[in-house]
């Protein structure tokens, strides 16, 4: 099975490519999804939790208190990385978990989308990777319409997150999502036509 990363930055298109892709009946991990269930998939996450930020964070069900462990890392990067150094490694291993059972159904290719796939070196164990990519201008009035943010609060999330541009030099192809929904459209099958006639061999191409 060829096993293909997919990823961009705050508001690049990401979502909209990936949908594009489960329109085609081709499989997607989808690492947010991932995140966002990690803590009932593997309840060791809670004793990690409990022991590095206390027991103040578990409500009487043993549950986690989400609500005030949010407001209480919010605004320190240190806190942000423990609780990031704890569940980072159940996420990527939940990826892998998911990515092994496509393979073992016989699926021919399957599609990781996470918006930290370089950060986290996931792009590592894929055959290929993409960056969907945009200008930043764009990227900036894309992001006021769907989240209803102000410029400064926008730009403030962009700085947070890798550069577009390092994201770049990561990847083999990258996807133009600056332009209508046909041309990104466009862009997507001949990418994944070309990546399935290669039948997964990588060598080592990159593109932009
Ligand atoms: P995030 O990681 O922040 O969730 P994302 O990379 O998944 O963002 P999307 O949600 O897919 O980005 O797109 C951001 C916004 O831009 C959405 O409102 C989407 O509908 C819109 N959008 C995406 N692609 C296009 C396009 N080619 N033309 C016009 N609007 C677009």
């Amino acid at each position: 099975m060829i096993k293909v990363g997919l990823t961009g930055g705050i508001g690049s298109g990401k979502s909209t490519v990936s949908n594009m892709i489960i329109e085609k009946n081709i499989p997607v991990v989808d690492a947010d999804l991932i995140s966002r269930e990690v803590l009932s998939l593997y309840p060791e996450t809670l004793h990690e939790i409990k022991a590095i930020f206390g027991e103040e964070f578990i409500d009487n069900e043993g549950n986690l208190k989400r609500r005030e462990l949010g407001n209480y890392i919010f605004k320190s990067d240190e806190l942000r990385k423990k609780l990031e150094n704890i569940l980072i490694p159940y996420i990527k291993k939940e990826i892998f978990n998911r990515i092994e059972k496509y393979n073992s159904v016989k699926e021919k290719l399957c599609i990781v989308d996470a918006p930290t796939l370089i950060e986290h070196s996931i792009h590592r164990e894929m055959d290929y990777n993409i960056l969907v990519w945009v200008d930043r201008d764009i990227q900036i009035k894309r992001v006021i319409e769907r989240d209803k943010l102000d410029e400064a609060q926008i730009n403030n999330r962009i700085n947070s997150q890798m550069r577009l541009e390092d994201k770049r030099k990561e990847v083999n192809y990258i996807i133009d999502n600056s332009r209508d929904l046909n041309y990104t459209k466009g862009q997507l099958e001949d990418i994944l036509r070309e990546i399935t006639l290669n039948g997964g061999k990588n060598e080592g191409r990159k593109k932009d």
